[in-house]
Order: C-alpha cells, then structure tokens, then sequence
C-alpha cells in the first residue's frame, strides 16, 4: 500500500472539525487498506509502532530530527532549527525543505507503508554506541524519498507527536463500520479490544476472520486488561441504594494503580494507561515473586509509597520519583512502596473475570501471602451507613482517599467506569473541596509578568456519551514560576492550527490543543455559566456548569490519559450533591 494514501487521509483528518468527519475518513481508509497491512496502519496513524505495552517507542529527539533533515536537504543545521523555532511544528518545517526539493522526490520509487514501517522499526531499534548517527542516516534515507506531505508525517511520527489525537474508540467505531458494516458489533469489538488492548490486532482479527473472530477473544496473561474504573458519588446511603442495600467498602488508596501479569518467575507490570512500568517498580516484582503463590496470574493492587521510618502511607506524588530511566535503585531506598491487592482476573488457567467480585477476592486472598510491603486493601462487607461512615474516617486518617464501594455480585467490568464500583470521597460540601482531573484543550497569552508564556489554560472534562471534551474552565490560578516556565514547552507537541474536532468549546483560545494532558484543579463551588459547554442544557436552559475561582493543585496527571479525566457524569453529580448540601 501507498504511504501517500495513509497521509492523504490524516491531512483530512487534520483539517476536520467534527468527529464524526473523523470516524468517516477512517472508515474510507480502513476499507481500501489490504489486511496484511491493516495493522501498521494502525498504529502508525496513531503515531505508534505497536501498541503502547509492548513499550518500543520511536521518540526521537527533536535534536536529532533536525540534524536528519539537514542531513537529507543539504541545509545547514542553523537553518532548520531556525524555522523550528519560528514555526513550532517541525512536520510542518520538513514539509517547507522537501518543496523546494520537489523534483528529486519525483523520481524515486513511491514509498510503501510497509516501507516507512519497517525503516521506522529499525530506527525505533537501533541502540547503542553509534546508534544517532545510524538513526540519523536511516531517518533522512526516508525523507529524501518522500513527497513533502510523506516527510512531514514521517517526521510527526518519528517525534512522536502526530497531533491529530485520533482517540481508541473512535478506531474501534471506524473499524466496525468498515469491517462488519453494524454498528450493533461495536460492542463485541470494544470487549475484545478491553480484553487484549491491541487494535491493531482486532483489525487483522477482522479482516481475517470477521465478527467471530472477534468474538473468540479471551484474557491472556501478558496482554493488559483495559482496567475497570469507578463512578463517583458523595453520599453513602445513595450508594447503598445503588449497590443493591449492601456492598464491600475498601480504602481507597492514593497511588499508582498496578495490573500484574505473573507467569512462572517473570513478572510484568502495567500501569492504567497500560503502559509497561515493570522497570520502575523492582522492589514490586520481587514481592510478587516472594509472596504470591501461584504460577500465572492476572492481579490488580494500588502501588502506595511509604514513608522509610514511619511506615505511614505517602500521597501519590511520591511515587513520581521511578517516573524515570536511571535511578531506580535509589528511588527504590528513598520512596519505598507497599502494595495493596484488590483483584484477580485470571489464576492458573481460570479466568475470572465474569465472576462475582466476592469469588475473585477470595481467590485473591487464597494466592496472596500478607508481609509488610504485600497486603490486601482493607475491606469490611457492609449494609449500614453509620459503619460506613466510620470506615470512611479511618480510611482518611491513614492517608487514604476515601472509599471505593464495590457490588459484591459485579463482574470485573474491563475498560469500563460502570456502575459496580462506585467511589466516596469526601463530602463535597457547600464549598467544592474535591479536586477534579481536567485536559488542557486551549490557552491564552499572558501579560506582564506572564508574557512569552501562557496566561491561562482552557481545560475541559470528558463527555463519554459523546466521546468529546466539554470545556469548564479557565484557570490562571495556583501556578508556580516553575510551572508556568515550562508551560509553551510542555504544550507545544499538542499545538494545532484549530479547535480540535473533539473540543467543545464556545470561548475563544488563543492556541489550541489536541486533548491530551491531564491536570487536577480545584475551585470553590461548581456554579452555572452561559459560555463553558460542560452538562449544557442538562440543568438549566442556555447553561453550562463551570468551576468557581478555579486553582492548580500542582498536579499533572500524566499517569491518566484524556479519556481518564473528570466525566460529565461526575460533574453533574457533584452539582447535584453541592445544592443538596447548601439546602
Ligand atoms: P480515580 O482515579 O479517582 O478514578 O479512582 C479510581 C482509582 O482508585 C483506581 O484506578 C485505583 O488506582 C485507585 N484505588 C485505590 N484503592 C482502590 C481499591 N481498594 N479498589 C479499586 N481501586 C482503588
């Protein structure tokens, strides 16, 4: 298959304004792709090679990008990083260079998608001593043979930033559409897709075997479950109700959520965004291999740092020191972790994922050999809203978050923030205290003290039902010098010419974003307002819902991905319990 043909249609997808025109293009293109090439289409209109657990990244530095189109246009390096810095988009700088150079593309073979993968694959494996030379040639190598729209996606991709933002379920949407021609298919294609988090495996899948292949999938240690999350509610008897009268309440503990595929000796460990993180968590792996007594495994437990002396729990942010490549071992000494264990999905050959949550714990308690650093999280059975209430209090003396309340008789919900497990945090008050997690969608220039970086960020939630981000908020407030310094830098790789097709956003950005980063922010009250598109018209005619006297918390979420953030469905819960509460 032609290169061209993938970039023509992301150049559309670039240019769309509703998602909808997004889910067609993809469908166009999904039918005209031969099956065995289904895959690497995929994943590189996704700016990837394979899916994100395998954990091979491309992430060239834009450094070395530079120094490969000077390389492939003849143009001095100075030049290059010149327009860069002009132009902030250095698909759209290569783009520029391969014009002039128009001709010489023109007489080169057209380049395939199963060329520009495999280059990109090599690229993506090359290491070692000599190897950004070897990146560097093998990189402008491709360029010299590519038209100026190829280069600049080639280019986009290699930086690993495509900013299209082409979310997961809009592929899945697409894929249905384009393979089974059913819309009513889309769930059997979404629960495979929960089940082994590999689209480009669902789309050969389909193009191969069709629905029934599809309907086939099963959990497999190795392969990460999308993870079930949980709803939000501020009253313990409402969740009671909810629940069915009674459910099993656990601490909710504040750190980084953790699946564990165990076979034998090897362990591998995934975080919520799916990623592979087995290198930052040793300490983790050892205890598993120690203290969990089966052979394979799939099991879920919250990573919490402790304090080294006091044993006392830590709040997550700790934990950000592993976040990185070297150092582990020292992190490791100076933020110790404990884990507690919630769940298992899958124990030597049983899957359980369809099975009453009280079945999977206790299969969990069965496996799990308690020691100071592996425990599972505390947990009482309860009907009674007093007892709950108590729980609830020693939960948030020992550094907890709250509850999470779980449907005793509820299936592990994979990939979805159902109904089963719903969490209690503190009570939202008349005043909001309870922070909420937001994606940056758009900015403003600052003034004064402020100028050369962002003045204020425009934020949004996730609408689920829609699968867009309704704005509800401008916040200014609660960032450090550091923070704001950091900000055009930080953005940049998501910068877009326009409202992205996903954004709904009746105020005017002076730049816009590709939803992608994540930021908890807190405010004094959630108060109506006519410009902020979040639960519009859902309480009030002509009106949205928005954050009051919006601030920082200091937090990037980068642990969550844009679809983890603060639902509308949260929010117009948390208006509902705020009058309650004020009444
Ligand atoms: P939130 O991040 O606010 O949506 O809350 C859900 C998260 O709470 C989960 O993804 C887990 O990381 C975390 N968590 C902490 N304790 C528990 C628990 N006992 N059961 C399930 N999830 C928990």
């Amino acid at each position: 298959m032609r290169y061209s043909e993938v970039v023509e249609v992301c150049e559309r997808i670039e240019r769309a304004t509703k998602r909808i025109e997004m889910t067609d293009l993809l469908v166009y293109l999904f039918k005209k792709t031969p099956a065995e090439s289904i895959d690497r289409v995929i994943y590189l209109i996704q700016g990837k090679l394979y899916p994100d657990f395998v954990g091979i990244e491309l992430g060239i530095a834009e450094k070395l990008a530079i120094r490969a189109i000077s390389h492939a246009y003849g143009i001095s390096h100075d030049e290059v990083a010149d327009a860069f810095k002009k132009m902030g988009d250095l698909g759209e700088v290569v783009r520029k260079f391969a014009h002039s150079r128009r001709q010489k593309a023109l007489f080169t073979n057209p380049l395939t998608v199963e060329r520009v993968y495999e280059v990109l694959d090599r690229i993506a494996r090359t290491s070692g001593a000599g190897s950004q030379d070897a990146k560097i040639k093998m990189l402008s190598g491709l360029l010299t043979d590519s038209t100026p729209d190829e280069a600049k996606y080639i280019v986009r991709t290699v930086t690993g930033k495509m900013r299209l933002g082409i979310a997961d379920m809009t592929i899945l949407d697409a894929l249905t559409l384009a393979y089974t021609a059913d819309k009513e298919n889309r769930k059997y294609v979404e629960r495979a897709y929960n089940l082994c988090s590999d689209l480009g495996e669902i789309a050969k899948t389909l193009a191969s075997e069709g629905i029934e292949g599809v309907k086939k999938y099963r959990i497999r240690v190795g392969r990460p479950v999308r993870m079930m999350l949980a709803q939000r509610m501020s009253n313990a008897g409402e969740i009671l109700r909810k629940l069915g009268g009674n459910a099993a309440c656990e601490w909710k503990y504040d750190g980084e959520r953790i699946q564990i595929h165990k076979k034998g000796d090897d362990v591998v460990l995934f975080s919520r965004r799916l990623e592979n993180i087995t290198s930052q968590y040793p300490d983790v792996c050892d205890m598993v291999r120690a203290h969990v007594r089966c052979d394979d495994a799939i099991i879920e437990g919250e990573c919490v740092a402790v304090h080294p002396e006091s044993g006392e729990l830590l709040p997550f942010q700790e934990l950000m020191h592993r976040r990185r490549k070297h150092g582990i071992e020292e992190a490791v000494k100076k933020f110790p972790a404990s884990i507690f264990m919630f769940d298992a999905l899958y124990i030597d050959g049983n899957d359980l994922i369809e099975k009453p949550y009280m079945i999977r714990r206790k299969c969990l308690e069965d496996i799990v050999e308690e020691s100071e650093q592996i425990r599972v999280t505390e947990m009482i059975i309860s009907d009674d809203v007093d007892e709950i209430e108590r729980f609830f209090h020693r939960a948030i003396e020992a550094g907890c978050e709250g509850l999470i309340l779980k449907a005793t008789e509820g299936i592990y919900q994979a990939g979805a923030r159902g109904w089963l497990w719903i969490k209690l945090k503190r009570s939202y008050q008349a005043k909001m205290i309870e922070p909420i997690d937001v994606v940056v969608v758009g900015a403003f220039h600052g003034r004064g003290r402020r100028s050369g970086t962002y003045g204020a960020l425009l934020v949004a939630v996730y609408d689920r039902e829609n699968d867009v981000f309704t704005t509800i908020s401008k916040v200014g407030s609660g960032f450090k010098d550091e923070d704001l310094e950091i900000l055009p830098e930080m953005l940049a790789p998501y910068r877009i010419s326009h409202m992205h097709p996903r954004v709904k956003s009746e105020m005017q950005a002076d730049v816009w974003f590709s939803p992608s980063v994540v930021m908890e922010i807190i405010g004094d009250e959630l108060t109506l307002s006519p410009i902020h598109t979040t639960a519009f018209g859902k309480i009030r005619e002509n009106a949205g819902i928005a954050v009051r006297f919006p601030r920082f918390t200091g937090r990037w979420r980068h642990d969550k991905s844009p679809e983890d953030a603060t639902t509308v469905d949260e929010i117009v819960e948390m208006y509902k319990s705020q009058l309650k509460t004020i009444a």
